[in-house]
Order: C-alpha cells, then sequence, then structure tokens
C-alpha cells in the first residue's frame, strides 16, 4: 500500500467532481524539489553513521513550505511524498498563508542516546540548511520529534546563518520562542472539529463512545478531550498494544502510566487488546491517531463505529474509504481533522516574526475560529457538490491552490 499513490487518488477524485483546471493538477502531482541527503551522525562509542533523510517541497504558491519532520524507521521517499502533498492541501483547508512540504529520516530514535538524537538533528540541519528558512520552508514535529529536537534545529540554523532565526521551524520549547498551546494544538483542533461537525450532525456524550488509536502526542490529547467533555473513551493503544473496558478509561491515569511506563497496555480493570481488536470494536467514534494506512480493504468491513475522525495523516486506504462511505460513516479527513497543529505552528510563526508572545487563551481563541471556519467550509461544500467530507475539504483546499498557481503561472 502506497501512501503516496493513495494521496494520489484522492487529489484525481476531487479534481474530477469540481473539474480542476488541468494546468494546477498536473501541478499538484508533483512535487516542486525533492531533497534526498545522506548525512552522518556521531554515536556515543565513537563511531559514525550515515543516515538517509528527505525534504520533499511540494507546493509554495500559498506561501513558504511547511510541515513536519518525521523520524521512522520505516519512513522512505513515497511516506515523505504524500504527507508532503496533504500538507499543501491542509494548508489550504485551514487558509492559512502556507505550502505544503514534509521530511523525514529513516532511522529508529528509540536506539539512540540523547547525544545521538542531537547530534543527528545538527547534521540533518547542516544537511537541508540551504533549502529552508523563515520564509522558504518551516519544518516541525511529527512522529518522534519533539520540541527540544526542534531547538536543536532552530539552534544549529542560527549557526549557519549567524543570527537567531527561531521562525525557521516550529514546535519549539516555550524558552526557545515556541508557542503557548503547540504541544496539545493538534488534539485541541481535532476536538474543535469534532464539535463543529456535532453541532451540524447532532452527537450526544452520553451516548457516544471513543476509541483512540496511538497514544502520543495527538492521541493522548483528543483522549483527554473527549474523556473531559463527557465522553466515555473505551479503547486506546500504543505501538505496544491496547486496552479495554466498556465502563470507559480514565484517560488522566492512563497519560500517567504511559509517562512513567511507556506504554497503555497492564491498565488495572481493564483488559489488554490487540492493535487490530481495537479498530473493530464497537464506539461511536474511532479515532486513528498513529500512522498511515491504518484502515484498509482487509479490516474495514469489521469496523464498528459511525464516525472516524482521522487525527492521524492518511489513515484510510481509498478503498477503505469508498467502504465506510458506502456504509454512511462520517469520515471527518485528516486535512481538517489534525489541521490544529499547522495552523498553530503558523501562529507560532506569527509570533517569532513579530517578536511577540501570545498567552495560550490568545492562542486559542485565535485557533477556534479557524478550525470552525474551516469545518463549516468543508460541510458547506460536501454539501454543494454531494460529495464525501473528504473530498469536499480537497475541492476548497484546491479552489484556493488553483488561485494561487494560475497567480503565478
Ligand atoms: P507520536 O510519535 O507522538 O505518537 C505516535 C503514537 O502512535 C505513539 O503512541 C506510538 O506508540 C503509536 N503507534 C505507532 N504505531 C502504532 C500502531 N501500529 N498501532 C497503534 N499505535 C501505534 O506522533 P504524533 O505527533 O502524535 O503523530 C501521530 C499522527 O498524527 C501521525 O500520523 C502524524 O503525522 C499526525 N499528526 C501529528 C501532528 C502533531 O502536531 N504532532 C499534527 C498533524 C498530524
Amino acid at each position: 500500500m502506497s501512501a503516496f499513490s493513495n494521496a494520489m487518488r484522492q487529489l484525481e477524485l476531487a479534481a474530477t467532481a469540481m473539474h480542476l483546471d488541468a494546468y494546477t493538477l498536473e501541478r499538484l502531482r508533483h512535487p516542486q524539489r525533492i531533497v534526498e541527503v545522506d548525512f552522518p551522525v556521531k554515536l556515543d562509542d565513537g563511531a559514525t553513521k550515515l543516515l538517509h533523510g528527505y525534504r520533499v517541497q511540494w507546493n509554495d504558491a500559498r506561501g513558504p513550505f511547511k510541515g513536519g519532520l518525521r523520524f521512522h524507521p520505516q519512513t522512505d521517499l513515497d511516506e515523505v511524498k504524500a504527507l508532503s502533498f496533504w500538507m499543501s492541501i491542509k494548508c489550504a483547508v485551514v487558509n492559512i498563508p502556507f505550502g505544503g512540504g514534509k521530511g523525514g529520516v529513516t532511522v529508529n530514535p528509540k536506539e539512540l542516546s540523547k547525544t545521538e538524537l542531537e547530534s543527528l538533528a545538527r547534521s540533518f540541519t547542516r544537511a537541508i540548511a540551504d533549502v529552508i528558512g523563515p520564509e522558504k520552508d518551516v519544518p516541525a514535529p511529527d512522529v518522534n520529534t519533539t520540541p527540544q529536537i526542534m531547538d536543536w534545529l532552530a539552534d544549529e540554523y542560527g549557526k549557519i546563518v549567524g543570527k537567531p532565526s527561531p521562525a525557521v521551524v516550529t514546535g519549539k520549547t516555550l524558552d526557545h520562542g515556541g508557542s503557548e498551546g503547540r504541544g496539545t494544538a493538534t488534539g485541541q483542533g481535532a476536538y474543535y472539529v469534532f464539535e463543529a461537525f456535532s453541532r451540524k450532525l447532532g452527537w450526544d456524550p452520553e451516548s457516544t463512545t471513543v476509541a483512540v488509536q496511538g497514544f502520543g502526542n495527538a492521541g493522548q490529547e483528543i483522549a483527554r478531550l473527549f474523556h473531559h467533555h463527557g465522553y466515555k473513551v473505551v479503547a486506546v493503544s500504543d505501538s505496544q498494544g491496547g486496552v479495554h473496558n466498556e465502563a470507559g478509561l480514565d484517560i488522566p491515569e492512563l497519560i500517567k502510566q504511559k509517562a512513567q511506563t511507556g506504554h497503555v497496555v497492564r491498565l488495572p480493570e481493564s483488559r489488554d487488546i490487540t492493535n487490530e481488536e481495537l479498530l473493530t470494536l464497537p464506539c461511536g467514534v474511532l479515532v486513528p491517531s498513529a500512522l498511515e494506512n491504518t484502515l484498509t480493504a482487509q479490516n474495514v468491513d469489521q469496523v464498528k463505529a459511525s464516525v472516524v475522525l482521522e487525527v492521524a495523516n492518511g489513515p484510510t486506504t481509498p478503498e477503505a474509504d469508498l467502504a465506510l462511505a458506502k456504509r454512511g460513516v462520517t469520515v471527518i479527513p485528516d486535512v481538517l481533522a489534525n489541521a490544529g497543529g499547522v495552523t498553530t505552528s503558523f501562529l507560532e510563526w506569527q509570533q517569532n516574526m513579530t517578536n511577540e508572545h501570545w498567552s495560550e487563551t490568545q492562542v486559542f481563541e485565535r485557533l477556534k475560529p479557524i478550525m470552525d471556519d474551516s469545518s463549516e467550509g468543508v460541510l458547506s461544500t460536501a454539501e454543494k457538490y454531494a460529495v464525501t467530507y473528504r473530498e469536499a475539504a480537497f475541492i476548497l483546499a484546491l479552489e484556493r491552490l488553483d488561485k494561487a498557481i494560475r497567480k503565478i503561472a
């Protein structure tokens, strides 16, 4: 299953439904630039290891390339291309003045010490320094990359250009120009989107259960918010397996356990389950918050949820998407559902560029209307074109991208 071919199928579907201009479509089928680098990392035992990394710059017609950086053993060019393309769509869905980009390094960061990780982050920054910059391309955290790693990137970049340049990356720690609220923004944004859909489609906390796959930055926050707002979160999983309790899990307790032990399994008064089982549990809302290709032709028939809130990027293959649509399952697409992350990155970038620091309340006061308006836009586009919410999000984004691309063609 190629994430990139899935992304391209999504593009073709929406382009056909809206009769997208042929040049714009061709432009969006290809990245503007692919940077592929081999770079050295100093290991603690004195050896040097060569790693392989990517920065794919999809489109900057609407503003600087923008998108996360992923450290993962399975990361390859196909994945980074898909994620980079999706960032172009996502930034246009929420109408922020950024284009799309993404980076990745093929590595298992869990096998590295902190000093090795720092060497990796700094060396990768040197390898891609020519193509990034506050007004060129602005990386951010993604899977396995933390605020600390973003600080190292910004610091290394500042040394290269000879001046502090915090706006070169977002998702930094607060001490190094990060924004209040960025750590929880993806989950928070997803919850605003869910609420906007819920206002329209009517889901009741009392009777709606939730299952969350992936319990990292994004998954923990969305689980915490559902729990906080009175929904019963009945199952959660991470890469080591999951836990289930029909009566609802104590999410704050589970977050503490995950921080202490690194896993969610073996939680008192709950049953251990596999990741596959989590996807097929009876529940109202299924929230994939881990990696791509989670809901596929192989398992989609067993999915019992009536809503899929895509906090992860690319969790549903086109075949699974079609099957869910046929069954009337509401899929709230990734390019809208997880766009709170990049939107708050934009707010962090704005603060860095203007030397301001906003409180969390000020940040979320700006985030919420953007997520509300974008959700409204997707809901009304779906009605106008009689298409799924994913196609609607793509159409909304493609209309905006088309204007920008044709202006500079
Ligand atoms: P993270 O590294 O903090 O967490 C990933 C989680 O997924 C971990 O708990 C890991 O154990 C779990 N996981 C990995 N493989 C799994 C599997 N097979 N089954 C179940 N769980 C598994 O990453 P994150 O930042 O939370 O990102 C998660 C997803 O959200 C990714 O698709 C990412 O692209 C997307 N996303 C993140 C942000 C952000 O701001 N962090 C923004 C937009 C989208």
